[in-house]
């Protein structure tokens, strides 16, 4: 069991993972930290967190866990507030859903990975944020990617998973760089495609008629367009290397079949439908039906 876990950044994620540990029973205490006294309030009325304060310092100080949930660009400046008021055998993590950025945060910092320091990622969300959208069940059946080095202790690891898989999550280890470039994939390509559309038919002079007569394929490709734009571009500053990568690929495929469409190669066409529709049938068939209403994000 947790004894005081703090929390900085207590958001969707941060305080979803509140929510989960306390309804399982794993954590004595939550300490909040936020900028927003607004949010932390409602974190303290939902019962999310047990007490709060602007100040990470002191939001860490005695905590045995610390979950740092804030936008990646936050990173580097908490780590420069806590390292030195940690108790010794405190463990640290963090959800951003990039694993370079925030190694390369804490090594500018601390000129090493400190051995206490157990980087991770989430696999789950959605497309709202703030303390008000978490919800105890985020986790659940969800997986979580840990990206420790050789440095990382193996008691921090052990701990940060066991706290995940007590939130209910399915706790799986991988290298740094392969998992920003699978996320670059699977998420922050995807992301970049519902942003990038939603602005262009915006920005389109028709753009009224556009989304009077838009139909359910719209809404369901473009709800990730609704997540939180500070925190998407932090993700694309952090991970611009793998994502562009998957911007070249991308733009083949979309080269590829905007000429098969000007030159009337039904054929191909045909091809390519009937692969990814496999490939996506495939996919959601190995998606549990019990959680598959919870909307996944990144
Ligand atoms: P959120 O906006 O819901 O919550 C972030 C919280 O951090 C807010 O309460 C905000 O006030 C606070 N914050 C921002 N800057 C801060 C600072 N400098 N100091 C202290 N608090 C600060 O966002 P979220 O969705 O919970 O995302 C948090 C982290 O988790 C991000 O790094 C994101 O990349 C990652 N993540 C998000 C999702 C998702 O789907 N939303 C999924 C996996 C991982």
């Amino acid at each position: 069991m947790i004894q005081r876990l703090a929390i900085i950044g207590v958001g969707l994620i941060g305080g979803s993972l509140a929510r989960a540990l306390r309804a399982a029973g794993e954590v004595q205490e939550v300490i909040g930290c936020g900028r927003s006294t607004e949010n932390l309030q409602l974190a303290f009325d939902l019962g999310v967190i047990d007490n709060c304060t602007q100040d990470p310092a002191v939001a860490v100080k005695d905590a045995d866990m610390v979950l740092l949930a804030v936008p990646l660009g936050a990173m580097r400046a908490i780590f420069e507030q806590i390292g030195t008021v940690l108790r010794p055998d405190a463990v640290v993590t963090d959800a951003g859903s990039v694993k370079g950025s925030v190694v390369a945060d804490a090594i500018a910092v601390f000129q090493q990975l400190p051995s206490w320091l157990v980087p991770g990622h989430p696999i789950a969300g959605t497309e709202r944020s703030g303390v008000a959208a978490s919800f105890p069940g985020l986790y659940r059946n969800r997986r979580v990617i840990l990206t420790p080095l050789p440095q990382t202790d193996a008691t921090a690891l052990a701990r940060v998973r066991a706290m995940w898989q007590a939130a209910g999550a399915e706790v799986s280890e991988m290298d740094v760089a392969r998992h920003d470039q699978l996320l670059a994939a699977t998420s922050h390509l995807p992301h970049m495609l519902a942003f990038g559309l939603v602005d262009a038919l915006t920005r389109m002079q028709e753009s009224d008629d556009i989304f009077r007569y838009a139909a359910g394929g719209f809404r369901d490709f473009t709800r990730i367009a609704s997540s939180n734009p500070v925190m998407w571009r932090d993700i694309c500053m952090a991970n611009a290397e793998a994502l562009s990568l998957m911007f070249d690929r991308f733009g083949d495929e979309m080269s590829d079949l905007a000429s098969a469409i000007r030159q009337g190669d039904a054929e191909h066409l045909l091809d390519i439908f009937t692969r990814a529709k496999a490939a996506r049938d495939r996919f959601v068939d190995g998606i549990d039906p019990q959680s598959s209403d919870i909307p996944v994000s990144n």
